[in-house]
């Protein structure tokens, strides 16, 4: 090709991926699939390679990233980048609203309220439509130039559109840059699975991943940007207000939120308010207030700013995700290693979106430390998707109550119990044949990520334990048809389906039948990075905590668990007989890239934070294959939020249909 033809196709290739670029984000409506569009692009690439000159500043290929060799150079900026006052209750907004109408006697003030991203802020500079900068807030004064991790951003615009617009001269505009949550999610299991520090906050996640001299890495990570203002400007602006401004920066191709709203009295920013903050779980990505502009630029100019921040805008910041309730009971509760927890049991209000009745108080000292009785009021806390803990007593009951006093022997055996010498706060029931503790085991071991015997529930284990039938883990391989039978409300049908659920479960690889013993402190994942590293129980069997613990993800505890458990008596019988029954103990090894080797994927609905490119690029990572319609030939339909007719016809033809959730466990388990 000559440089002639080669201008022209790349210019071709530009516009194509620009305009696919728009359908993706803009309009929510990609007409090529990922693998057309990484075609495309890869062949710019290679093109801007064989004639150099030709690769323009705005080019898409800039998506991809580069690795540069040194960290991001200060920069300072055109205009001062302030930050936010905050306000933390609807009184202080209120009085916010006062002052400004001190500052403007007598005048009609309209508002833009938006909702306040914990993202980290950039701000970006456009030449004549064409992106030269992208730089961090820093001290608002002077930030760090991080232009290529920020062209990664495939919703930051790298040139403006001239079709609605006029486009200025000189524009400096600001954004937000953030993760969603699904993102921050994989991200952090990915993370952990490699044994790397998780991030522990998706702000922190966004932070670090434009900071990172290689952004071919950024580009991976799905960052995304919505803009919220502008710094400044040379010729060619149009907007005389902030709701101008957001309508205008759409059409110059920038990404807006949704959720803007236009408020024409301060009662509507206070709805707006309360609206965001009742669903604020519902948002793909992390919300934590709304920020509300003065909408007319004249009237912003005349109330200027502090030093620090503008008196024209301000944040009001969602409460922590707290709640109140009464203590109805506390309970101790025995697991599956014999340790009893102490257990409030609440009653039922709401909390971060749904609804708490049980908190855990963790262990007797907490309970002591809490002084928490039963009728007492106390603060609750919920942070991501932890369990919600107590903080604190608010109000004693007053009921004389009797304070709470540990037990003095297991309360479902009546057996005896005692301190664990390593850890002189947790309590054990030490009877071996505690019914409570082989229940817990039993249906820990024919849970989801450990054999996966599907029908073997609660309600079943109950009753096998109250026959008699099971005495321990092995005793469920021994049962026959004739036991089953013996069941209540099993028939002929239901008894195959569990004899064969049960044999099925013999192949099972040793990382799940290892997480299925239940060892204390050994959880799915330190039970796949011991299976992986020992490859077989007899020589995990045999492994000493020197040589556990210097394994990564395992450390001194989990060691000390693995040894005591083997060193336990009656743990060598256990593993005989499992084994005797059939039970596989080997783990094999896995080829990288085929955990859905030529399974066929279908999507449908909204998947909540993940994008559809990305799910259909997990697909594709681990071997398997994206179908655009359901037919016999479909292995999973994974639903989204208010899927589409593909349900229904997965349900007809009996197709397994997966939740987001257990696609993604599919993946990482
Ligand atoms: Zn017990």
């Amino acid at each position: 090709m000559d440089k002639v033809a080669a201008k022209r196709e790349i210019e071709r290739l530009t516009n194509e991926i620009d305009q696919h670029n728009q359908r993706y984000y803009n309009q929510n409506s990609p007409i090529v699939s990922d693998k057309e569009y990484d075609h495309l692009l890869s062949r710019l690439i290679s093109l801007e390679k064989e004639f150099p000159v030709l690769k323009k500043n705005d080019s898409p290929s800039h998506r991809v990233g580069i690795k540069i060799s040194q960290g991001a150079p200060a920069v300072k900026h055109r205009a001062k980048m302030f930050s936010l006052d905050n306000t933390y209750s609807i009184g202080e907004l209120t009085d916010w609203f006062k002052r400004l109408h001190k500052g403007l006697p007598g005048e009609k003030i309209e508002f833009v309220a938006e909702l306040k991203i914990d993202g980290v802020s950039a701000s970006l500079t456009y030449e004549k439509g064409q992106m030269v900068l992208g730089a961090t807030r820093g001290d608002g004064t002077v930030g760090e130039d991080v232009t290529y991790a920020l062209k990664t951003i495939r919703t930051v615009p790298l040139k403006l559109c001239r079709d609605k617009e006029p486009v200025p001269d000189l524009l400096e505009i600001r954004g937000e840059v953030f993760m969603p949550l699904a993102d921050f999610r994989l991200l952090n299991e990915a993370r952990s699975c490699k044994g790397e520090q998780v991030f522990a906050n998706p702000r922190n996640a966004t932070s670090g991943s434009i900071k990172l001299l290689d952004s071919r890495v950024t580009a991976k990570r799905n960052l995304q940007c919505f803009i919220h203002s502008f710094g400044m400007s040379e010729r060619g602006r149009n907007w005389q207000s902030q709701w101008d401004f957001i309508l205008r920066a759409k059409d110059l191709g920038f990404n807006i939120n949704p959720h803007y709203r236009l408020c024409l009295t301060f009662e509507d920013v206070i709805a707006y308010c309360q609206e965001s903050q009742e669903r604020r779980h519902d948002i793909p990505y992390e919300v934590d207030g709304v920020v509300v502009k003065v909408n007319n630029f004249k009237q912003q100019e005349r109330l200027g700013a502090t030093l620090k921040s503008p008196r024209w805008a301000i944040a009001y910041k969602f409460p922590a995700q707290q709640a109140t309730t009464v203590v109805s009971n506390i309970v101790v509760q025995v697991g599956r290693t014999g340790v009893l927890t102490p257990v409030a049991e609440l009653e039922p209000v709401e909390c971060a979106g749904v609804t708490i009745s049980r908190a855990t108080l963790h262990n007797f000292d907490e309970v002591k430390r809490l002084g928490i009785k039963q009728g007492d009021t106390v603060l609750l806390q919920r942070a991501g998707d932890v369990i919600p803990k107590v903080i604190k007593v608010v109000t004693k009951s007053d009921k004389k109550s009797k304070p709470f006093k540990a037990p003095k022997r297991c309360p479902v055996c009546g057996g005896d119990i005692a301190k664990d010498r390593d850890d002189q706060v947790a309590l054990h029931c030490i009877n071996p044949s505690c019914s409570k503790q082989l229940e817990r085991r039993l249906i820990h071991f024919a849970s989801r990520g450990a054999m996966d015997i599907e029908s073997l529930g609660e309600a079943v284990v109950l009753q096998l334990i109250k026959k008699g039938m099971v005495k321990d883990i092995a005793d469920i391989y021994a049962l026959g048809k004739e036991d089953l039978l013996k069941l209540e409300l099993f028939k002929e049908k239901k008894v195959n389906r569990l004899l064969k659920a049960i044999e099925e479960s013999k192949k099972q690889p040793l990382s799940r039948l290892l997480f299925g013993l239940g060892i204390e402190n050994i959880g799915e994942k330190a039970a796949a990075v011991l299976a992986k590293k020992y490859e077989n129980l007899q020589a995990l069997q045999r492994a000493e905590v020197v040589d556990l613990e210097k394994i990564r993800d395992v450390g001194k505890v989990m060691a000390d668990s693995i040894v005591k458990f083997f060193q336990q008596a009656g743990t060598e019988k256990l593993i005989d007989k499992i084994q005797r029954a059939g039970v596989n103990m080997i783990e094999p090894v896995e080829i990288e890239g085929v955990k859905l080797l030529d399974k066929k994927f279908v999507f449908t609905g909204e998947l909540s934070g993940l994008s559809r490119s990305q799910a259909s690029g997990l697909v594709k990572m681990h071997g398997g294959e994206i179908l655009a319609t359901v037919s016999k030939k479909t292995d999973y339909v994974v639903l989204g939020r208010n899927p589409g007719s593909k349900y229904a016809k997965a349900k007809r033809l009996g197709v397994r249909v997966l939740t987001l959730k257990e696609f993604q466990e599919m993946i990482y388990e």
